[in-house]
C-alpha cells in the first residue's frame, strides 16, 4: 500500500511537471477567459433544452467556439496582448458600473476621457493632447 502511494505520487509530480512546463510562457487564464467560458458553458447548458434542432446545433457551436476562444487564449504565447484584452474587459467592466459618469473618446487621439453625468452641454478638453470638444453629458 505504502509502495502504491508513492507510486502514485511520483506520477503525479510527473503530470505536474509536464503541466508546468507545458505552461512555462503561456498566458493562463483571468477574468475576461472565465466571462468567456462562462458565456460557452451557458450556451451550452440552454441548448440542452432546445426543441428546435436548428437553434440547438446554432447553440452548441457558439458555445464550442466560445469554450475554444478560452482554451486558445489561456495556451496563448502572446501574453502582452492576451493581458490588453483583460485590461480592456475590466476598463469596460469598470465604465459599465460607474452611473456618475459618461466616458467619451477624443475625437483627435482616441484618449479615452471621463466627464461627470449630467451637466448639460460641456466643452471637454482631452488630458493627452489638448483637443477641446462640445459634449452633451
Ligand atoms: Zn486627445
Amino acid at each position: 500500500m505504502k509502495e502504491n502511494g508513492g507510486w502514485f505520487r511520483r506520477f503525479w509530480q510527473k503530470i505536474k511537471l509536464g503541466l508546468q512546463r507545458f505552461m512555462a510562457g503561456r498566458y493562463g487564464t483571468d477574468k475576461l477567459n472565465t466571462l468567456i467560458l462562462g458565456i460557452g458553458l451557458a450556451l451550452c447548458l440552454v441548448s440542452m433544452f432546445m426543441p428546435w434542432a436548428l437553434v440547438k446545433l446554432i447553440l452548441v457551436s457558439l458555445s464550442y467556439v466560445f469554450m475554444g476562444i478560452a482554451i486558445f487564449r489561456s495556451l496563448s504565447r502572446n501574453t502582452y496582448k492576451r493581458y490588453q484584452e483583460n485590461r480592456r474587459y475590466l476598463a469596460l467592466q469598470t465604465r459599465m458600473k460607474d452611473k456618475t459618469h459618461k466616458y467619451y473618446r477624443c475625437p483627435k487621439c482616441r484618449q479615452s476621457v471621463r466627464v461627470p453625468k449630467g451637466k448639460g452641454k460641456i466643452a471637454i478638453t482631452c488630458p493627452k493632447c489638448k483637443e477641446r470638444f462640445v459634449k452633451k453629458t
